[in-house]
């Protein structure tokens, strides 16, 4: 139907037949209106990544009048919430990839997927510049540019080093699905190594020291996984070994999952001392080599060397350069991340959208126009603010930032501006104070947190936006415009929050849930199981995904080095 759909287009925009043609597919650039009549020219989004942000704006996309063009160096969705169970072969690479053009098969619009890379953005012709990154190239250039009308930039974020000497070199890290393969490999090879013959006993201690740095979730539930994978697997096959292996989990901080509540840090770390994981905090990696990483011990001030066999580094997230770069060009310096409005749109760029872990919501900006927002309502210029617009003011911040009501959580909002209200008589805000505390406050301001959670939420959040695009031109539903008149089109983004899970090991899983709620245990290790198996992108993911923890229930893990 679809097809047929396209022929009558191509009739009707070439007058009558099928004439030379200005690109490959003319109906991919143009569609009738309504009545058949006039055509228009269809509104071209580039996404780039199919990463979790930009899968989840694919999925959610269904306006029939657009023509999509989706470029990424994976030519798959990978659920990366499972990829510390693929490195000790709990689950296989195959069960939590979904190729992308099955996801995008069903659209009722024109998808184009592109193999390749972006390197470069040009907002002033609206192109990106594209390199192809399969192997053996056919003929042809590998570059080739890609125009667009939107762009949505999904393209995620890389390890980071922190320029740490030897990281880059020596050390593995867990961010892709190879990644989660090598690592598989790496571990079965460092017993096979130890297992041969004339290997002195320090040598074989050397190669069976496993070490983790970064203890945030990514690294503890990989530390927990290896731990599992030793006891419960490799100890069976190689019981001469299991006395030289040796777990180390490295962190800078004073605590691992600092991010998470005291209760499931205090558990994470009682659990791991007690299952014999060397747990060293305060530990700061200097440098790595071949064979050794060397640490700044911060309660004794000493350098420290560590003989390692394998070590995986997750210490967090980086910039990709092609995201610098970008931020460069439009004057983004001295950023992290792409710093976007409320709308996810690139700061000073109309049609570029940014989300998942390449970008955040500027809370400076924000809180320079909420501080605003007060000035504004103090209408007779007395630098008071009377306690009757008082709430006025609280209701406005609340539509128009919601991400920052979020992140100080109304209450703390009212109780912060009620008690600059006391400190100041009873029913007058002086506004200089309450700016001043304001910055105080904007020091304090945790950016949006880099997880799937938050870019699929931005991806879907996105993708109603772009679908609901005419109508909300026509009856605009978000706050009052701060700059200009009118309304905006949309709501603002307004994350919310679902709860964390840090499975630690032994089917034990702790999770933080909204509301502060903390479980912990192996009641949470199958509300895991559950909440994962129902987040999996499709039906043959989710199958494979069970019948892989099942055949690790009966079987164990496979320890083959494929
Ligand atoms: P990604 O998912 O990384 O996607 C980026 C996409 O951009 C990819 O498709 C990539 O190929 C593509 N790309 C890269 N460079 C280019 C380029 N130059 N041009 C075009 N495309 C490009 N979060 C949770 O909420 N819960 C968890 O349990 C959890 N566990 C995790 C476990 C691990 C091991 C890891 C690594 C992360 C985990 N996260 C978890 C974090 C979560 O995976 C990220 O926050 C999320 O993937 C961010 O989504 P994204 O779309 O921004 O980036």
């Amino acid at each position: 139907r679809r097809n047929l759909y396209n022929l009558l287009v191509i009739t009707s925009v070439s007058g009558g037949g099928l004439l030379a043609f200005a690109n490959n597919n003319p109906a991919r650039t143009a569609y009738a209106d309504a009545a058949g009549g006039a055509h228009i020219r269809r509104k071209k989004v580039v996404v780039l990544g199919t990463g979790w942000a930009g899968t989840s704006f694919l999925k959610g996309l269904k306006d029939p009048s657009l023509d999509v063009e989706i470029v990424s160096p994976r030519n798959y969705f990978a659920f990366t919430p499972l990829l510390p169970s693929v490195t000790n072969g709990t689950v296989e690479a195959r069960s939590i990839v979904e190729p992308i053009r099955n996801i995008v098969r069903k659209k009722q619009f024109d998808v184009q997927f592109r193999e390749a890379e972006c390197y470069k953005i040009d907002t002033k012709n609206k192109k990106v510049h594209c390199k192809s990154t399969q192997q053996n190239n056919v003929g042809g250039s590998d570059e080739f540019t890609v125009d667009y009308d939107y762009l949505v930039i999904a393209m995620g974020a890389r390890s980071n080093t922190f320029n740490t000497p030897g990281v880059v070199e020596h050390t593995h890290f867990l961010k892709e699905i190879e990644d989660a393969q090598k690592i598989r490999k790496t571990v079965i090879d460092c017993f096979e190594k130890a297992s041969l013959p004339n290997i002195s006993e320090e040598e074989r201690k050397r190669i069976l020291h496993f070490v983790v740095v970064g203890g945030g979730p990514t690294g503890v539930e990989f530390a927990a996984e290896l731990h599992d994978f030793v006891i419960e697997d490799l100890a069976k096959l190689y019981p001469d070994l299991k006395s030289y292996v040796t777990i180390t989990l490295l962190e800078a901080g004073d605590h691992i999952l600092n991010m998470f509540d005291k209760r499931i840090t205090q558990f994470a770390e009682d659990k791991f001392r007690r299952d014999g994981l060397d747990l060293k905090v305060g530990s700061m990696v200097t440098k790595v080599t071949d064979k050794e990483i060397c640490t700044k011990e911060r309660a004794t001030g000493k350098n420290v060397s560590i003989p390692y066999g394998m070590v995986v580094w997750s210490t967090g997230i980086g910039t990709r350069p092609v995201v610098m770069d970008f931020m460069k060009q439009i004057g983004q310096t001295n950023r992290r991340v792409l710093a976007t409005d409320e709308w996810l749109r690139v700061e000073g760029c109309e049609d570029i959208y940014a989300l998942g872990d390449c970008a955040t919501i500027d809370q400076r900006k924000v809180m320079e126009d909420i501080a605003s927002i007060f000035t504004k309502a103090d209408k007779n210029n007395t630098g008071k603010l009377k306690a009757d617009d008082f709430n006025e003011v609280i209701n406005d911040i609340t539509e128009r930032y919601p991400q920052v009501v979020i992140h100080l959580k109304k209450q703390q909002v009212k109780n912060f501006l009620q008690l600059l209200k006391n400190a100041q008589g009873e029913d007058e805000l002086d506004i200089e104070k309450f700016k001043l505390a304001l910055s105080a406050v904007d020091a304090q301001m945790k950016n949006l947190p880099a997880t799937a959670q938050v870019a699929a939420q931005q991806g879907s959040y996105l993708a109603d936006c772009f679908n609901r695009m005419n109508d909300c031109e026509k009856n605009p539903e978000g706050p009052l415009r701060f700059r200009g008149s009118g309304r905006h089109r949309f709501k603002a983004f307004r994350y919310k929050h679902l709860g964390q899970f840090a499975p630690l090991g032994g089917e034990q899983t702790a999770a933080q849930l909204p509301g502060d709620w903390v479980s912990i245990g192996h009641s949470t290790q199958w509300l895991w199981y559950s909440v994962y198996a129902s987040k999996l992108v499709s039906w043959r993911t989710r199958a494979l995904v069970i019948s892989d923890w099942g055949r690790r229930f009966i079987f164990g893990r496979d320890s083959s080095k494929i």
